[in-house]
């Protein structure tokens, strides 16, 4: 179920408690301003999900709130991670799920980095 992404961060969330380290996950990258993990329903043969440490919802809220150092921070992950990954090469993807329309069923920021085959059209 998407979530209403104007919503208050809810540090509730299943992000969060990999943040907290209460749930766990297959840790690719972790730095001061990021979290990179597998996605637990694969889409592709490397799926990998980056999110800030900070408590966003959203690329708006993150926009609108996180200091630049952090913004910085979260977007210079994103691209460790697809270099460490070997992907630069062959190319990736990179989406962000936002709100109802955008099908976001987590409410803490996260960017999916998607590669390893052709991707097809984006909103296949
Ligand atoms: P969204 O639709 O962009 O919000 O996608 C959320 C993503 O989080 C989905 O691709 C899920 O498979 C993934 N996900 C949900 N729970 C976990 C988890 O505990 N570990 C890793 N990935 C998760």
């Amino acid at each position: 179920m998407p979530i209403d992404a104007t919503q208050p961060y809810d540090s509730g969330n299943i992000f969060a408690k990999i943040l907290r380290g209460e749930i766990s996950a297959k840790t690719v990258y972790e730095d001061d301003y990021a979290l990179a993990f597998h996605d637990i329903a694969p889409q592709a043969p490397h799926h990998v999900l980056v999110i800030p440490k900070g408590a966003y919802v959203s690329w708006d809220d993150l926009s609108a709130r996180a200091s630049d150092t952090e913004i910085a921070g979260f977007v210079r992950a994103v691209g460790h991670v697809a270099r460490e990954a070997g992907l630069v090469g062959e190319g990736y993807r990179l989406l962000a799920n936002v709100g109802q329309h955008g099908g976001q069923e987590v409410p803490h920021l996260h960017v999916h980095l998607f590669g390893g085959e052709p991707l097809g059209p984006m909103l296949s």
